[in-house]
Parts: structure tokens; C-alpha cells; sequence
């Protein structure tokens, strides 16, 4: 789902009750993600968005009108280091399409297809893009947002103890056991190693946004998915960002967010009540007060 694997983690419940949950769930958190996404060949309000007449007002459907005012937010408070209406460039670079690319577009289409935030207004009568080139992306927020959908789903199935994991943006309710739930965090250069480890309260929700699960070298240099909004071009000098939030849209966009903004990001998320990691260029690692309270290192550093 959402080109991720997505797995469900239930405890302490009857074997039928929890698999009815969770295929409730699943079948929940497939239309919402269908509903938001730009790929594929399901219509929905986004990519009638994308194609809509430039300066004419559109109604999106619900769960995109939300997601799409989490983002406005987000891009807000993060200086517009989360961007939504990166929609033409993420097409343009390629990393969600197949097959997957293998150099990077020319400077030329890249100028052609940059669009920012600043291209949506919210009117009476709905969402306007100023642009043809100003398309929406949900990608660096839609996980987050149906994960939370597919846990208020387990929850009204009865679920008190779970995980839905959905390719690295995680929430859970409950505990496991006596014990909080234990999440370990990828090593961004060792793959099957993880960086340290972090006990989440009932809500929370973690997410590390990357740039080695979706990338190529081209020339000795990595191209990956996180773009930053000011050049077009992946953003440089972090390797991953990870957050801690009270909710999976949360977790999602701002690690996105944190990704771009680099360890002086690291401040702002903190006063918005957030835990966030950076591992940097160099492998050294960032963190929050928070978060420094709480991670685990896997080895003595
Ligand atoms: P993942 O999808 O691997 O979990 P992210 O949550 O960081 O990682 O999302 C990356 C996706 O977000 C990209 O594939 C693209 O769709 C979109 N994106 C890329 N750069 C930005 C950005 N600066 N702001 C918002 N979304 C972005
Ligand atoms: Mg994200």
C-alpha cells in the first residue's frame, strides 16, 4: 500500500476480533491512500486538482482537504521546507514511478516544473492553483494521515494494544505488556542495522524520513526523493530525520520537514512539542532535549 509494505502488530486480543480489525483497517487505510495519491490509475479530487484550470476554485474530497490544510500548516511553520505542491517535480524526478530513475532531469525541466506552496489560495469556493505547474503531492504526508485513520479503525474494533507501521511512519496505542512499546530506528548507511531504539507512549507516533530507501548515484552523487523546495533538487546534508509526535500526520510531514531544514531545524521542532533526530551528512547525530532523554544508542558512540 502506498508503495510500502504495511504491517499491523495486535496483542492481547482474540484471534477473530483482531483479524477483523485489522482487515477493517486495511481496507480503510487502501481507499483513503487511493483518495490522495497522484500515481496509479484510481481518479480522484487530487489529480482533478492537478488537472483543473489554473485560477478556477476546486472542492477536494474531505481526507484531501484535510491532509492538504495539515500541509498548509506544516509549510508554514517550517518556512516552506515542507512543500505540497511539489507535484510536477516529484513526477518529473521519477522515484515513485517504475521503472525507477537513474540520472537526474535536466536544469532546464527542473526550472520549467518548480512551483511552491505559494501557488494554492483557499477561497470560498474552494482551493485555486495559480499554475499549471503547481500540482499537489500528499507524499511526504499521506502516510502519516491514513495510518492514523487505520488506528482510530483498530480502536473502534475494541483494539487497545497495537502498531501499524506503514514503511517507516509507525504509531501505536497501548503498551506491550507492562512494558511501552520498543521502536528501533534504521541506520541510514547499514541496511538490517538499526541506529538506537525509543519507548513510544500510547499515541505516539514515529517517523523517519530517509534518503537511502528511494535513491541513485549518478557521477558519485545521491539523488533521492526529498526535495528541497528552494532549488528542486534533493535536499543536501542529511542522511535521515526522524520525529516523535502525538500523531502520524504530525510524525510524517515534519519528518519530512526536519529533513530539509537540517540540525537547525531541530529548535523549531522542539517548541512544537516534538522529539526529532537528525543523523547529518558526516553520520554524526542531532537530537532534541527531548529526544536525547529518550533514544537508545545501539553502540557506545
Ligand atoms: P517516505 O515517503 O519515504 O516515507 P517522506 O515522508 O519524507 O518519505 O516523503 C517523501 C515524499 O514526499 C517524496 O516522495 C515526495 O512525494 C514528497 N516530497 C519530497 N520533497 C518534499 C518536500 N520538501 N515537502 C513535502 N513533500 C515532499
Ligand atoms: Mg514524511
Amino acid at each position: 500500500m502506498m508503495g510500502t509494505i504495511v504491517t499491523f502488530t495486535v496483542i492481547d486480543a482474540d484471534k477473530a476480533q483482531a483479524a477483523a480489525a485489522v482487515r477493517a483497517a486495511a481496507d480503510a487505510m487502501q481507499g483513503l491512500a487511493d483518495a490522495l495519491t497522484i500515481y496509479g490509475d484510481h481518479a480522484n479530487t487530487v489529480k482533478a486538482f492537478n488537472d483543473s484550470i489554473p485560477g478556477t476554485p476546486m472542492r477536494l474530497g474531505s481526507d484531501a482537504e484535510t491532509v492538504l490544510e495539515a500541509s498548509m500548516r506544516v509549510s508554514g511553520q517550517s518556512h516552506d521546507a515542507f512543500d505540497p505542491a511539489l507535484g510536477a517535480l516529484d513526477v518529473l524526478w521519477g522515484f515513485s514511478l517504475q521503472p525507477p530513475p537513474s540520472t537526474p532531469p535536466s536544469p532546464q525541466t527542473i526550472d520549467r516544473d518548480m512551483a511552491n506552496v505559494h501557488c494554492l489560495t483557499r477561497t470560498a469556493g474552494g482551493w485555486v492553483r495559480h499554475s499549471a505547474v503547481c500540482q499537489l503531492d500528499f507524499g511526504g504526508i499521506a502516510k502519516g494521515y491514513v495510518v492514523d485513520q487505520g488506528i482510530r479503525i483498530l480502536q473502534q474494533h475494541g483494539i487497545h494494544n497495537a502498531i501499524i507501521n506503514a514503511g517507516g511512519n509507525l504509531r501505536v496505542i497501548g503498551s506491550h505488556g507492562k512494558r511501552a512499546w520498543h521502536i528501533g530506528i534504521k541506520h541510514p548507511r547499514r541496511p538490517g542495522a538499526i541506529l538506537g531504539a525509543i519507548d513510544l507512549n500510547s499515541g505516539e507516533s514515529i517517523s523517519t524520513s530517509g534518503d537511502y530507501e528511494h535513491f541513485f548515484m549518478y557521477d558519485g552523487k545521491r539523488y533521492h526523493h526529498i526535495l528541497n523546495p528552494a532549488t528542486g533538487w534533493p535536499s543536501r546534508g542529511v542522511q535521515s530525520a526522524t520525529i516523535v509526535a502525538p500523531s502520524g500526520i504530525m510524525s510524517d510531514a515534519w519528518s519530512t520537514a526536519l529533513f530539509v531544514l537540517g540540525p537547525a531545524g531541530l529548535p523549531l521542532v522542539a517548541r512544537l512539542g516534538m522529539d526529532g533526530l537528525i543523523v547529518d551528512a558526516d553520520g554524526h547525530l542531532h537530537m532534541t532535549p527531548g529526544m536525547r532523554g529518550r533514544f537508545q544508542p545501539s553502540s557506545p558512540r
